[in-house]
């Protein structure tokens, strides 16, 4: 079961000496982020563009809201190896000075750069350098904030059905902002139309994919800290992939922006859109049954995993009973209790083995003895990953009801298929 990607057109990010990313059409999904930091100070800047860059963001965005970012710009860019886009708001010169500085993308907001001149100067100096342009529509940038009594007219005529009636407005913007662009015959154009609210942006989304080709930037703005907004983003940008929409993807926290590369890399892994680069680890939640400290071995677990440089799959279980079909596909998986721990390998064969008992005190020295191992393995191309199979039998076999195999057989069930 793959997901199917949504045609679209395609953009290009980048150039030799940093590396170019596609947006759309045959790309994979990319992931980009943008930094916390004052642009114009420039160390400060480059040091958080490099960690976002080593911890898996193909593309990173930075702020320009004056003269002494856009200048800062050329130094930053000198400096990294990763595209950098500029994201402008209100002032349509900071794009000119960005696009002039090297900058690879340009980020425009309909909602506060309106006058069609002003937008055409951009278009012009972005296509003279191969420049995309994000057409970047918000809720918060729609709604009218200048003039009270126009504000409050809106308000009261978006008062029934408020979502609706905001996707309609954020597309038509776009729309109609997006015939300076064909007019222009530009369509070097990524588009984005996001909210804070997970069912604007599927809906706006849903309805934008199917009026243009564009490629999508997908993202929910606003969404707080990780701790909150973590499942707010993730239930909108997860639904909008799963469908095929979205060809890039910022989350957005009030955090350090390395937590929205790791958890937007975490998402476009599992969803099968991006190849996994490092370990993985699944283990159980706990219950009445746990006989060891789970929770501690876990986290020391994941910590020693990060100097594993092989995408291998651990399990961490804490007794038999639920842990052998959940650690199929696993590489190297323990299963603990009664104060010791039982690890398995994957075989050449891809079969989990039983390689040894250990106390419970050596039991993570053990497995990082055994998943080093494995990693070494893989590496000269002696076994496969996330090929086991699990041959323990736990000690409530499935009963009189049969699997989920037999019912399939029985009733010839056919495997959905995403689109
Ligand atoms: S693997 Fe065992 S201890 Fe862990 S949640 Fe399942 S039943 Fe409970």
């Amino acid at each position: 079961m793959s997901i199917v990607r949504r045609k679209t057109r395609k953009v290009i990010v980048g150039d030799k000496l940093h590396g170019f990313v596609g947006i759309g059409g045959d790309a994979p999904v990319a992931l980009q982020t943008m930094t916390s930091t004052y642009t114009y100070d420039i160390d400060v800047t480059v040091k958080q563009i490099n960690a976002l860059h080593r911890g898996g963001a193909d593309m990173v965005r930075v702020a320009v809201p004056d003269k002494r970012d856009t200048v800062a710009l050329k130094e930053i860019i000198n400096q990294v190896r990763i595209p950098i886009i500029a994201d402008v708001h209100f002032h349509f010169e900071r794009a000119l000075e960005a696009i002039e500085a090297g900058v690879h993308k340009i980020r425009l907001n309909p909602g506060n750069i309106k006058d069609r001149p002003k937008v055409e100067k951009v278009i012009a100096a972005c296509r003279e350098r191969g420049i995309p342009i994000r057409v970047g529509a918000n809720e918060g940038g729609i709604i009218e904030r200048g003039d009270k009594a126009q504000r409050a007219e809106e308000k009261a005529a978006l008062a029934n059905d408020y979502k609706g009636q905001m996707t309609m407005i954020m597309v038509e913007k776009l729309e109609e902002y997006l015939r300076i662009f064909s007019d222009n015959d530009f369509y070097d154009v990524v588009l984005s139309a996001k909210s804070v609210d997970p069912e604007i942006v599927l809906s706006a989304y849903s309805e934008c994919s199917k009026r243009f080709d564009f490629p999508l930037h997908l993202g929910v703005t606003h969404a707080g800290p990780p701790e909150t907004g973590r499942i707010r983003s993730v239930v909108a940008l997860g639904a909008l992939l799963a469908q095929g929409i979205g060809d890039t993807i910022r989350i957005s926290y009030a955090a350090d922006p390395i937590h929205e590369v790791e958890d937007g890399k975490e998402l476009l892994q599992v969803l099968g859109l991006r190849p996994r680069t490092e370990p993985e680890l699944i283990a159980c939640p706990t219950c009445g049954r746990i006989e060891i400290d789970l929770i501690a071995m876990m986290s020391e677990v994941r910590r020693r995993m990060a100097q594993i440089k092989v995408p291998v799959k651990v399990a961490v279980m804490g007794c038999v009973v639920n842990g052998p079909g959940e650690c199929e596909g696993s590489d190297v998986a323990v299963f603990a209790g009664k104060g010791r721990g039982v690890i398995y390998v994957s075989n050449n064969e891809g079969v989990a083995e039983q390689v040894c008992t250990v106390p419970e005190n050596e039991i993570i020295d053990r497995l990082f003895v055994e998943v080093q191992k494995f990693a070494d393995r893989v590496q000269r191309g002696e076994a496969r990953l996330k090929n086991a199979n699990v041959e323990i039998k736990p000690p409530d076999p499935i009963g009189e009801l049969g699997s989920g195999w037999d019912k399939i057989k029985k009733d010839g069930l056919a495997l959905p298929v995403m689109k």
